[in-house]
């Protein structure tokens, strides 16, 4: 009977479980030669569980097959190698420190708030796009865990390989420590590249938004830079700042790729102010910026 459910039966086969339409499906493929039956049956595979397993895996096909042919398309980081000249600059000089914000400058993330029932962060994701990781994180021992999906902004890990040589790096999240301790631990993959973390309670809290202290991250601001999405998370030190476009969702994403270039160079100043103390903001597209940001 299954075998007959074919083109014409779409408002039937959306009733059919997924297995029974598998093999509708081959039936069809065996039996109907018409250009009619090859229409219904992309119909049926469009309409049904099946069609959109099928949309989502080749989604995520294409993306992986995309990251892998990034670098061969031109897209990447060569390194290299230092001349013996500017090795003598960089043994004068004291290795920086790279503090790097999480949500929305290396990963978004977004999650079903157990309260209001709202999917919070996810609505500019699409269907298909599918989480690096999904984390079960208790917020409140006495509620549900709260089940997180992170996505990683493209080219994260090749970033955080190539800065890992250059600076030490800090984690510096206005996110609450249970969470974001376990997206970190993950991103790092166990290579003890960002030890050193500060959460929500190291942020300073001004109005609307919290802001960090660089100064708890070290006492000398010539050797410290951070990477940030948001303008108020650098408010107090913006000669210390290196802006990011804030990332929720985009495979074509390359901003982290961007900086690798600039960051290379940046390593070997005397006192990164001097640089990046040269950016003038503009108050208004500070303004605009900021309530998109976190
Ligand atoms: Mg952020």
């Amino acid at each position: 009977m299954v075998s007959q459910l074919p083109a014409q039966s779409a408002h039937l086969v959306k009733l059919a479980p997924s297995g029974q339409l598998a093999v509708a499906v081959v039936s069809n493929l065996q039996r109907s030669r018409s250009s009619s039956g090859r229409r219904g049956l992309v119909s049926i595979l469009l309409s049904s569980d099946l069609g959109t397993y099928i949309r989502r895996l080749l989604a995520r096909v294409a993306e992986k097959a995309c990251a892998i042919l990034r670098p061969y398309l031109g897209l990447g980081y060569r390194e290299v190698s230092v001349s013996p000249d500017m090795a003598d600059r960089l043994a004068v000089l004291s290795r920086k420190t790279l503090v790097l914000d999480l949500d929305e400058t290396l990963v978004h993330s977004c999650y079903l708030d157990p309260d209001t029932h709202d999917n919070v962060g996810c609505s500019q994701l699409p269907d298909h796009a599918q989480p690096d990781y999904v984390l079960n994180v208790s917020i409140d021992p006495m509620v549900e865990p709260i089940v997180f999906r992170v996505f990683k902004r493209p080219h994260v890990d090749e970033f955080l390989d190539c800065v890992s040589k250059w600076y030490d790096l800090v984690i510096y999240t206005a996110s609450l420590e249970v969470y974001a301790t376990q997206v970190v631990d993950l991103l790092d993959a166990g290579q003890g590249r960002m030890s050193r973390r500060f959460y929500r309670q190291h942020c300073r809290a001004s109005s609307p938004l919290v802001s960090k202290d660089l100064s708890l991250v070290t006492p000398d601001m010539t050797g410290v830079l951070i990477i940030d999405n948001s303008p108020y998370a650098y408010r107090d030190f913006p000669d210390n700042a290196v802006p990011i476009k804030t990332f929720i969702y985009d495979p074509d994403d390359t901003e982290l790729l961007k900086l690798l270039p600039f960051l290379d160079a940046l390593r070997f100043t005397k006192d990164v102010r001097s640089i990046l103390g040269r950016r003038v903001i503009r108050q208004h597209d500070n303004r605009s910026t900021i309530s998109s940001h976190r």
